[in-house]
């Protein structure tokens, strides 16, 4: 049996008509990987421990925060969601007080290039990944590729592109991918190359699209390897069922604890 903790919420704001942003405050007792997940409940009277609504939830932010950060779904009609809408500032979120979750980089060697690929809000545990400091110190390259419905929808471009202003992670930027990109419009978006901001034009574009292209060689100038490679896929799962299917006909293998892989999945349903 876990712990039911009441967590007062900091912050409500939509980040995509969409997509919320939820900060509660985190318990003492709270502690989490990045890339694991939180259990969230919710009903309609806040304060009682009735007929909660639990959901999983990826945890957006870094560890050594006081707070707790989610980027949450709103799907018209979904229990959690239509619950989620009637939550304010102020308002309990219930938190189990365990984090959850194997979705974690320790379940890797930690070298070579880290490739994060999401869909929606499947960004929200990589967030929290590139948050940490270890990251960027034992991966010779961080790339992250965030497929999106539309613009609308790519969120935290500030956030990501705020990581660098720390100091101690200005040499590290270079080594720095980000691309986001849409699968249902054609409009370019705002990414980062090498580092450097730049607008990339990968419209109406799938992740199997882009892998069995050359456009990861010809503008990332890196290649998928056995050898150099960590891939983490996360969110919708017909993308990581079929993302994650593609790279296991190349050879590349789950990742587990006992035995290393190049591989790491999580669904959101
Ligand atoms: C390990 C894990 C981590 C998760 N982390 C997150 C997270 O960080 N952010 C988040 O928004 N959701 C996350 N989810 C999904 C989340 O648990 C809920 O499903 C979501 O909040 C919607 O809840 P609901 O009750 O409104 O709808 P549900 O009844 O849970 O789902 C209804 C339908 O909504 C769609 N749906 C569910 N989640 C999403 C989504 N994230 N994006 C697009 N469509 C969706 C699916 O078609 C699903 O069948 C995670 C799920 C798992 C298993």
């Amino acid at each position: 049996m876990t712990n039911i903790h009441l967590a007062t919420v900091l912050n409500k704001f939509n980040v995509a008509p969409n997509i919320i942003c939820l900060k509660v405050l985190k318990p003492r007792e709270f502690i989490f990987c990045p890339g694991q997940f939180a259990r969230l409940g919710l009903n309609v009277d806040h304060q009682k421990t009735d007929l909660l609504t639990w959901r999983a939830q990826s945890i957006a932010n870094n560890p050594q925060d006081n707070f707790l950060e989610f980027l949450i779904i709103l799907e018209d009609g979904g229990a959690f969601s239509e619950l989620l809408k009637l939550t304010a500032s102020g308002n309990g979120v219930h938190l189990d007080e365990r984090s959850y979750g194997f979705f974690t980089l320790d379940r890797f060697l930690l070298q070579g290039d880290l490739w994060l690929l999401a869909t929606g809000t499947g960004i929200a545990p990589f967030l929290s990944i590139i948050s940490e400091k270890k990251v960027w110190h034992n991966f010779q390259s961080v790339n992250l590729l965030h497929s999106v419905r539309d613009n609308s929808q790519i969120i935290y471009t500030e956030k990501i592109f705020s990581i660098f202003r720390d100091p101690s992670l200005k040499n590290y930027v270079s080594n720095f991918n980000y691309v986001p990109f849409t699968t249902r419009c054609s409009e370019s978006t705002e990414g980062i190359l090498a580092g450097k901001t730049t607008t990339f034009d990968l419209t109406r574009s799938h992740f199997i699209d882009i892998l069995e292209s050359s456009w990861i060689k010809e503008n990332l100038k890196l290649d998928l390897s056995i050898e150099k490679s960590k891939i983490m896929l996360c969110g919708n799962p017909n993308m990581v069922k079929e993302t994650r299917k593609y790279l296991q006909l190349k050879g590349f293998a789950i990742s587990r604890k006992d035995k290393p892989g190049q591989i790491a999945v999580e669904s959101f349903w």
